[in-house]
């Protein structure tokens, strides 16, 4: 009987302790993968931030000097990186679309933007609006950027 008072004991001093110790590590562990992935979320947001801002000011400069092509190049360039970061799988047709866009409004058309459209793989075919130039869907029967009615 002494015996098993002896291991009961030997059970609570030893054994407790080590399971409440356990637990501890493990929240810690746990709040320590919780800060870390927050770091990692934060430095993207602020990555994200910066892109963002990098292309919003290579627009800007680009609508004081519109006829600038390397400008042009670079403020495409900027916009796609940007892009890029909300899709991993690539620059989506469109992003493109709205980037030429972007592109097209601060220059008022002065220049031809430069680049091609960048395609996906396994992407839907599309073609050229007769009427507007604009890109849409083969699928649809009207476009999306002129309104006007495909046969
Ligand atoms: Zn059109």
């Amino acid at each position: 009987m002494d015996m098993f008072i002896f291991l009961f004991v030997l059970f609570v001093v030893v054994a407790v302790p080590i399971a409440i110790w356990g637990r501890r590590e493990r929240i810690q562990k746990n709040r320590r993968a919780d800060r870390e992935r927050e770091e990692a979320y934060s430095e993207r947001e602020e990555a994200y931030r910066n892109a963002k801002k990098a292309y919003k000011d290579s627009l800007w400069a680009l609508s004081e000097d519109s006829a600038n092509a390397t400008l042009n190049y670079r403020t495409l360039e900027l916009g796609r990186k940007l892009a890029r970061m909300t899709r991993p799988n690539g620059v989506a047709m469109f992003d493109e679309i709205a980037l030429q866009n972007d592109i097209k409004a601060v220059t008022a058309g002065k220049v031809e933007v430069q680049g091609t459209v960048e395609t996906v793989p396994g992407q839907e075919p599309t073609k050229e609006c007769q009427f507007c130039g604009g890109i849409t869907l083969k699928r649809f029967i009207k476009c999306k950027h002129c309104g006007s009615d495909f046969e």
